[in-house]
């Protein structure tokens, strides 16, 4: 296999090597079941708890407010869904942004279809939503806001703590997609006001398929949420099912290295993405999307104006070049009969053709400056290449 460099870190990142030494054990020798009463059972329930709390610890929870899942998607699904049955009597509407993940927005779709009415706020051109438009949209009958940390497209970070106020202010509860902020940024459920949130291994160095999700039971909103999937009562009842030992030890890991590791990497990291920006932003054309100052430092998503993205992505994986192969996203949803202009950047106030010209960079923490000034080169042949052309 050719090398290659992978720019595609929020898509998902690969498994950290001291993260899948942790999970091996619990994989071979200790495969028993955490709620089995024998030795090895008793052995992988202590596990398990040993990972709750790091899990805990990188979010400033507590372990009795960490719930399992296999990732966001679920998470979101378990929270939203739940909020909506169990709060209903206080009333049905909720409030989210257009900018969110299909997770969010699709679930919210689908409450549109059993009576709730929900808000899409739109956000302005520099991705940020409009706090007066928040505050503008609460009512009474709000039962929920919905706002993600940080943006997978843009890595635009909202604000976060003042979102939190003025819903609490309003007595609605407040939930955030961190999928993108945790493990790379701090995250404090406490000193920011969140009542839910939802976090998934595999944005971290972790594997597929494990996630969780928080659900505050402190002062002064304890959260109460009904069982989505019925079974053995695992999870405070709130998830059934055989527990994911090797998966949850792993997410442990990865949450207890991202304590220790998070500023360093941020650092590297951030550098990296700055000298590529600087770069790539020398060619004619081009624009950052989204607020550079309210962005996180791993993400550059760039409009190369006039520049079809499915072309450069193409030259960048062209198994004929003798240069590395490049993993970069164009950011849109492809589905197998069309491809959809990425609603974040639509939404944003771009152009479908602008958004069809643009590629997210998203860096991770094995990058290095020779990947990086190998794509800048790379890019800016296949572009002078792809004009010559038109
Ligand atoms: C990846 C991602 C999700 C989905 O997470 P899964 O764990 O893969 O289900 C949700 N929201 C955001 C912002 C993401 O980046």
């Amino acid at each position: 296999m050719k090398p290659v460099v992978y720019l595609d870190n929020n898509a998902t990142t690969p498994v950290d090597p001291r993260v899948l030494e942790a999970m091996m054990p619990y994989l071979t020798n200790n495969f028993a079941n955490a709620n089995s009463t024998h030795q090895f059972g008793v052995d992988a329930y202590e596990a398990v708890k040993t990972a709750r709390k790091q899990v805990a610890d990188l979010i400033g929870a507590e372990t009795n407010e960490i719930v399992f899942t296999s990732g966001s998607t679920e998470a979101i699904n378990l929270a939203i869904k739940g909020i909506a049955e169990n709060y209903s009597d206080r009333g049905k509407h909720i409030v989210t942004v257009t900018t969110e993940h299909y997770a969010v927005l699709d679930t919210c779709r689908y409450l549109e279809t059993k009576g709730f009415e929900v808000t899409y706020l739109p956000v302005q051109p520099d991705g940020l939503i409009n706090l007066d438009a928040l505050k503008a949209a609460l009512r009474p009958d709000t039962i929920l806001v919905s706002v993600m940390y940080v943006n997978n497209e843009t890595g635009v970070i909202q604000p976060i703590k003042e979102i939190a106020r003025l819903t609490h202010d309003a007595g609605a509860l407040f939930m955030t997609d961190a999928t993108q902020a945790v493990g790379k940024m701090p995250v404090n459920v406490n000193l920011d006001g969140i009542d839910l949130l939802c976090l998934s291994g595999h944005k971290f160095y972790a594997p597929k398929g494990i996630g969780a999700l928080f659900v505050r039971q402190r002062r002064p909103n304890r959260v109460k949420l009904p069982a989505l999937i019925h079974g053995g009562g695992h999870e405070r009842g709130l998830r059934s099912g055989t527990l994911n030992v090797p998966g949850i030890v792993a997410f442990g890991k990865a949450c207890e290295i991202a304590i220790k590791e998070m500023k360093f990497n941020a650092g590297k990291i951030q550098k990296l993405r700055d000298c590529l920006e600087a770069e790539l932003l020398k060619i004619d054309n081009t624009f950052v999307n989204g607020n550079c100052n309210k962005r996180l430092y791993n993400v550059s998503n760039i409009c190369f104006k006039g520049i079809d993205s499915e072309a450069l992505i193409m030259g960048l994986s062209d198994p004929e070049s003798d240069l590395p192969l490049m993993a970069v996203s164009n950011g849109s949803a492809c589905t197998s009969t069309s491809i959809e202009p990425s609603h974040v950047l639509t939404s944003m106030g771009l152009t479908q053709a602008e958004s069809f010209n643009s590629i997210r960079f998203s860096l991770g923490k094995d990058n290095t400056k020779d990947e990086l000034d190998i794509t800048i080169k790379s890019i800016k042949e296949i572009i002078l290449k792809l004009v010559a052309m038109m």
